[in-house]
């Protein structure tokens, strides 16, 4: 099978640290990849080089075998990679549905066109796109939270709405970026649900997690990530008695 994301010696240094140092990972289609590793191994920067927010200094990235290193994150995002970040980066003074429709928008921008030349209408088209975005609200129990204003929830929910808005792009290859950090027992378990639901419905997900628990339970492969390069990759038994991955992160 052809990987859906190819990593191909990756590298970024910042001053004199290298965050990432020639990182080579395969993804393939339907897959949930744990992406483990202590602070600051390099995770959530090898997330930003992959969307496009940093450029490698060496190395390539081909996405369903296209070359897109160093394209830009709006371009990354309509071929069809999202994320979620560790630090929530959602429009706090806006609604639920805002910041779903905001997502939303970009998938929509050609078949927005396409139902304006059917429809000859602008308002149904609009109207379309709407309900289309509250479907998907609703579909993950959100419906009842979409006039409310990000800010005035809860942390898991926005957590929440933030996964739920990569799905509003269309993406086939989602990022979470430590989705249960600052989670309860309670939301954690309905985050590993959703988890689980979106790869059930097609998506490849990469997850950066500390949650070992989490990570056993979605992820049948894991890479890691130590001082910037891959450390070890393999399944999560034969991840979890390695000695050198021990040493460096899960014995500490
Ligand atoms: P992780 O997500 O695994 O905790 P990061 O990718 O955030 O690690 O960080 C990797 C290394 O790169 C760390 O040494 C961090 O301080 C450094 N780093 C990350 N982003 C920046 C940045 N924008 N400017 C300077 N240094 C950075
Ligand atoms: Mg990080």
């Amino acid at each position: 099978m052809e990987p859906i994301l190819r990593i191909d010696r990756v590298s970024l240094s910042f001053g004199g640290v290298k965050a990432v140092n020639k990182v080579s990972l395969n993804v393939y289609p339907g897959q949930i990849l744990g992406l483990i590793g202590p602070n600051g191994a390099g995770k959530s920067t090898l997330f930003n080089i992959i969307t496009g927010l940093y450029k490698p200094s060496e190395g390539r990235i081909f996405f369903k075998g296209r070359d897109i290193t160093g394209e830009k994150p709006h371009k990354i995002t309509a071929l069809g990679i999202s994320r979620t970040f560790q630090n929530i980066r959602l429009l706090m003074d806006r609604t639920v549905f805002e910041n779903i429709l905001v997502a939303f928008h970009r998938q929509c921008q050609y078949s927005l066109v396409q139902t304006f030349f059917i429809t000859r209408t602008f308002k149904q088209a609009e109207r379309q796109v709407k309900e289309r975005a509250l479907q998907l609200l609703d579909s993950f129990g959100l419906a009842s939270t979409a006039d409310t204003l990000v800010e005035e929830l809860p942390q898991g929910i926005q957590r929440r709405i933030e996964i739920v808005r990569a799905v509003a792009t269309g993406a086939d290859l989602i990022f979470l970026d430590e989705p249960a950090a600052g989670l309860n027992a309670i939301e954690t378990k309905e985050l590993i649900e959703v988890i689980k639901r979106l790869n059930r419905e097609g998506k490849t997900i990469i997850l950066i997690e500390h949650d070992m628990k989490l990570v056993k339970e979605v992820c049948e492969e894991i890479a890691v990530l130590h001082y910037g390069q891959l450390l070890r990759s393999g399944t999560f038994d034969t991840i979890r008695s390695d000695p050198l991955v021990i040493q460096a992160y899960l014995g500490r």
